[in-house]
């Protein structure tokens, strides 16, 4: 439910209402709309009554939330959320590019990665210590020393690092090194490492399962917000479809849909939405001119020779050229890069 305020409405009013809510037990979000406070109701709303609320002054009306989430709705929150990593801004009016190996590998790969990305104009490096591989068998990441990898990689270029954690244990250590928790498509409804990483004070990037409805994206978003983390970047990645020339099927339609249902921002991933490099540099323009704020790219300084991904990896001088493609892009759709 949320409750909007007349225009004209007090603060002595908003405060009222809010303290009325208080009292049946309710939690309460303040946001503006239009010259007008809306203020969202969180909690078990059966049994009570709230016509009560709908009679106070400066009430307009009590309208109900049509969607199963709240926190990441619009209706909820109707201006864009801007979530800042150091010096980078996801969700304003640059498009940001986080771009970087799939794997943590060495640190001279690592280092050549992150200086390809800072000098094609990235905004932060990617990179996974933790790696959720379908075989046991396949190259797990280097754990911890990976982390220091990318930590340095961070002091050398000044690039925040994105990284990937894999379950609720793992969010004390990661959250020590990383600038941003990546959630992967694999543990986009692992509730307990949601809670956790809603309790990280850093901000997610929490990417939609291969399997997973936006509706469903959403509601783990939820779980993050409603843990005490408003800093969230959906990103859609690809999902499974009958389609096999390509590893997942990007759902561009995803992009100007959680547009329009959620203030959180929103990044494509090309790399695994693809799963080939000669497709990522288009698909990547059709992700910014859909409205994406950014983009997740892999990048790998010899991706013949990479431990993982490395089919769908851009060489540095394809990255070169990507951003000088979506660069065009941006500048179309009214956006910097
Ligand atoms: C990744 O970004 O390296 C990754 C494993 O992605 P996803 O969770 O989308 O498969
Ligand atoms: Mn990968």
């Amino acid at each position: 439910m949320v409750i909007v305020m007349k225009p004209e409405a007090t603060e002595a009013d908003i405060k009222y209402v809010i303290r009325r809510a208080t009292s049946l037990g309710l939690k309460t979000h303040v946001s503006q709309q239009n010259g007008s406070t809306l203020i969202g109701l969180l909690g078990d709303l059966r049994g009570l009554d709230l016509e009560v609320l709908a009679g106070l002054r400066g009430v307009e009306r009590v309208s109900a939330m049509t969607r199963p989430y709240r926190l990441a709705s619009i209706e909820f929150k109707p201006e864009p959320t801007v979530v800042k990593i150091r010096d980078c801004v996801v969700g304003g009016e640059r498009v940001v590019v986080a771009a970087g190996p799939c794997s943590v590998e060495t640190r001279e790969r690592l280092n050549a990665a992150a200086t390809c990305v800072r000098e094609a104009g990235g905004s932060m490096l990617r990179g996974g210590a933790f790696k959720p591989r379908s075989s046991p068998y396949s190259f797990q990441g280097l754990a911890e020393e990976g982390l220091k990898l990318l930590a340095d990689a961070r002091e050398a270029t000044g690039l925040p690092i994105v990284t990937e954690v894999l379950s609720s244990e793992q969010v004390p250590l990661v959250t020590r090194y990383a600038d941003v928790l990546q959630v992967g498509a694999r543990n986009m409804q692992n509730f307990a490492l949601l809670h956790a990483v809603g309790e990280a004070g850093i901000p997610v990037l929490l990417k939609r399962g291969m399997m997973s409805t936006i509706e469903e994206l959403l509601l783990s978003a939820e779980y993050v917000l409603s843990h005490g983390n408003p800093n969230v970047i959906l990103c859609e990645r690809g999902i499974r479809t009958f389609e096999t020339y390509t590893r997942n099927t990007l759902d561009i339609n995803a992009v100007p849909a959680l547009k329009e249902l959620t203030h959180l921002p929103v990044i494509v991933d090309p790399s695994h939405a693809t799963g080939k490099a000669s497709l990522v540099t288009a698909v990547s323009k059709a992700a910014v001119a859909a409205g994406a704020d950014g983009l997740l790219v892999e990048v790998h300084p010899d991706r013949e020779n990479a431990w993982s991904d490395g089919f769908q990896s851009l060489t540095p001088q394809e990255f070169h050229t990507l951003m000088e493609e979506v660069k065009k892009v941006a500048a179309a759709v009214g956006r910097t890069l």
